[in-house]
């Protein structure tokens, strides 16, 4: 299924994006669904840019609900350029940005109407525009260089990631891992998720909390089954408590250390199906149309 207004998306995207902790925007001026960045020692409210200009836009657009796995709708920026460009005048951009604020444009265009008004659904991207923004997105990215582990000493703990492989790796979660990073995995309940966060501090000292996702919002695949269940209940059997664990920043002395990484879980054959390659109908017909687009 493909997600076409904020309205079709599911209940877990739209409190996801009402969650003021959670680094995840929609900008419907633009259709586009997007995870904010911060590097250490930013604000991160202060990296949510609305769509003055939209080449600044601090965030990493996803292309996939995490937790339904359904395609997310095309970013509407050429079209939404084009088409303020007929009603304010071609003279009124520069470098395609408009001269006036964002918020003094049309209210249509800052909010859905305008694209909903004209049904634009599917979007024909100009190829090679679609080869440098916004990208292509396909179900076959996988990274461009093998895996290496972050092993800059100097990341403050709130940026610390896991450093080995995680157990799903595309091009984009690579990027992610090794430079937005607001977006976590953690191998002791073997979960991918959106950093919890408080907006309005650097990120560098804040404790990793999570929230999980189910497919990769990149590429679409469907994500190992998280453990947690299983993980907590091994924790209260040793009369231990899970929230303890503010993960990775504090490791209770008392711990084993099977239960604070992948190797209890990796060393049961039981937990260690291969996670299943979903190939989304929609996520399939969306790669093919790309490719005969970039051969034509
Ligand atoms: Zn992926």
């Amino acid at each position: 299924m493909t997600v076409w207004t904020l309205s079709d998306t599911c209940d877990e995207m739209r409190r996801a994006l009402d969650d003021p902790s959670v680094p995840l925007h929609y900008f419907p001026g633009v259709r586009c669904y997007a995870m904010t960045m911060a590097r250490p020692g930013e604000i991160p409210r202060d990296r949510i840019v609305e769509f003055e200009d939209f080449n600044r836009l601090q965030g990493y657009p996803i292309y996939f609900c995490p937790w339904t796995g359904d395609s997310l709708p095309w970013v509407l920026r050429y079209e939404r350029t084009n088409r303020l460009k007929s009603v304010l005048g071609h003279d009124s951009f520069h470098d395609g940005v408009p001269d006036i604020p964002e918020t003094d444009l049309p209210q249509e265009f800052q909010e859905e109407t305008w694209w909903v008004s004209r049904n634009i659904r599917e979007v024909e991207v100009p190829w090679p525009e679609c080869n440098y923004w916004p990208f292509p997105f396909v179900m076959d990215n996988p990274p461009d260089e093998p895996w290496e582990p972050c092993r800059d000493d100097d990341v403050p703990v709130g940026y610390w990631q896991w450093d080995r492989e995680p157990p799903h790796l595309c091009k984009d979660t690579q990027q992610i891992f090794y430079f937005a990073r607001l977006y976590s995995y953690f191998p002791h309940t073997r979960e991918f998720g959106f950093r919890i966060i408080d907006m309005d501090r650097p990120v560098d000292d804040q404790a990793q909390r999570i929230l999980p996702v189910n497919f990769c919002p990149w590429c679409g695949h469907e994500l190992p089954k998280s453990l947690r269940e299983e993980w907590e209940r091994r924790v209260r059997f040793l009369n231990l408590d899970p929230n303890d664990i503010r993960f990775p920043t504090d490791k209770p002395a008392r711990w084993p250390d099977d239960l604070l990484s992948d190797t209890w879980w990796k060393k049961e054959r039981s937990w260690n199906a291969p996670a299943r390659r979903l190939a989304r109908r929609s996520a399939g017909l969306r790669a093919r149309r790309h490719l005969s687009s970039s051969s034509g």
